[in-house]
């Protein structure tokens, strides 16, 4: 009998939208400036994808037995399959220009896909400009220069790194940074190269015997806590909205290390929801006492500002002043643990005009002297500059007025009655012991 694999809810979802005045596809072009070796990019598709990845050969299969809104839908290998039949080799028509490949695009689009086999094609188009393209889909879209794109902001993280570690700067910051999804061997969560992961790696080769990152991102860190699972020497802390309403589904307070090193990874799932007040009393509860214990040599910080109420990827609800709030005190943990020795790092943030110039503007503002004054207008020329980009009124002040304050944790276990809490004494009490920290004590 065929492998069957039961459907993860968002795909089942996708499937169900999908009709013929609805078309589910999610497309990516990606484009080359002279012919490609087609033979190679066919066996790139065959090794990469297709061995690597069961799903290229499954298809759709929906039961109709109703479990749930959905059905019960789940994968099945396609015992017919054959990547012949999924990828396509076609010509532009003259003069192979913008718009006739959008022309291609579009005609493809709207064509259904075949639900009785694997649903993937990709199409090799020749005579684009001077070179070809492919048009293709996938999770992680391919884009014009992945590679060197992905390289640059990498190189980027490891020079800062390597100036902080030789001690021509205190501090330094790689605000395209961040990239904390991707993995060792895939692209995760738009991250194709792990540059925190891999300054740490470096840095471990020079002899930095203990690191901290801390990760303030909305969503888990999980492809910086894959790195160094199993490794003491990085103690990995990690809050962000809980798994269970935000990808990547992980980041649980059970996960703290593995091997040698239990303990050595931290999480706060924090209830969606959480605001200012919340997410700062989580940060002191759980993260300054940890770094005053492991005693880093040097610390790398993830600056993600997709925490933000206005964000539209994820469900936390601080403001520009919170983040702030947090940006300093990982600054000032920095200066009073490790010497000063801080990289920072910025990450996730899809509201890009309210939100990260100013979260991020307040980032290198401490890193380079001080928080700025929240009332601080705005500069007249970003302004205009924003008016002729973006539909959106520009922010007029750097600050959303509000003044973020919190209850510290005092010994206990909280409020039992509060989510909030309740997360935060999960993770103290999976972690505090292995520091030799009492949970329910003074830290
Ligand atoms: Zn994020
Ligand atoms: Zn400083």
């Amino acid at each position: 009998m065929a492998n069957r694999e039961r459907m993860a809810p968002a795909d089942a979802a996708f499937l169900h939208m999908d009709r013929p005045s609805n078309l589910m596809v999610v497309n990516a072009v990606m484009w080359f400036d002279s012919p490609p070796d087609w033979a190679l990019v066919r066996k790139v598709f065959q090794v990469r994808m297709v061995e690597r990845y069961p799903r290229f050969r499954q298809r759709p299969v929906d039961t109709g037995i109703a479990v749930g809104p959905f059905g019960a839908p789940h994968w099945e290998d396609d015992d017919t399959f054959s990547i012949d039949n999924h990828l396509h080799h076609r010509a532009l028509p003259a003069p192979g220009g913008q718009q006739e490949l959008q022309e291609l695009i579009a005609d493809l689009m709207a064509t259904p896909i075949d639900a009785s086999k694997p649903l993937w094609h990709s199409y090799f188009i020749d005579g684009y400009g001077a070179g070809s393209a492919v048009l293709g889909s996938d999770d992680n879209p391919v884009f014009a220069r992945m590679h060197e794109s992905s390289a640059l902001i990498t190189g980027a993280t490891l020079d800062a790194a390597r100036a902080v570690h030789e001690g021509t700067a205190q501090h330094a910051v790689n605000l395209a940074g961040g990239l904390h999804h991707a993995m060792r061997d895939r692209a995760s969560g738009f991250c194709v190269y792990n540059d925190p992961a891999v300054a740490i790696a470096w840095l471990l080769t020079q002899g930095v015997s203990r690191i901290a990152y801390v990760d303030i991102d909305a969503h888990h860190g999980d492809g910086v806590q894959a790195a160094f699972y199993d490794d003491p020497r990085v103690l990995t802390i990690s809050l962000h909205e809980s798994g269970y309403t935000l990808f990547p589904g992980t980041g649980f307070p059970t996960e703290i290390g593995g091997g040698e090193a239990t303990g050595s990874a931290v999480n706060v799932a924090l209830p969606a929801g959480t605001a200012d007040g919340g997410w700062l009393r989580a940060f002191h509860a759980v993260v300054p006492p940890l770094l005053r214990e492991f005693r880093p040599e040097i610390m790398l910080s993830q600056h993600g500002c997709d925490s933000h109420r206005l964000d539209p990827l994820a469900d936390l609800m601080l403001t520009v002043d919170g983040q702030q709030a947090a940006h300093s005190a990982l600054h000032d943990l920095a200066h009073e643990i490790c010497g000063g020795r801080w990289i920072a790092v910025g990450g996730g943030g899809y509201e890009v005009v309210q939100v990260v110039p100013r979260s991020w503007t307040q980032l290198l503002a401490v890193a380079t002297g001080g928080a700025l004054d929240p009332s601080t207008e705005v500069p007249p020329g970003w302004r205009e500059f924003v008016a002729t980009r973006s539909k959106q009124p520009p922010p007029v002040l750097l600050g959303d007025g509000t003044a973020p304050s919190y209850s510290h944790w005092e010994p206990g276990e909280g409020d039992v009655d509060s989510p909030l809490d309740l997360a935060v004494a999960a993770t103290r009490r999976a972690v505090w012991p292995l520091h030799g920290l009492d949970p329910v004590g003074r830290w």
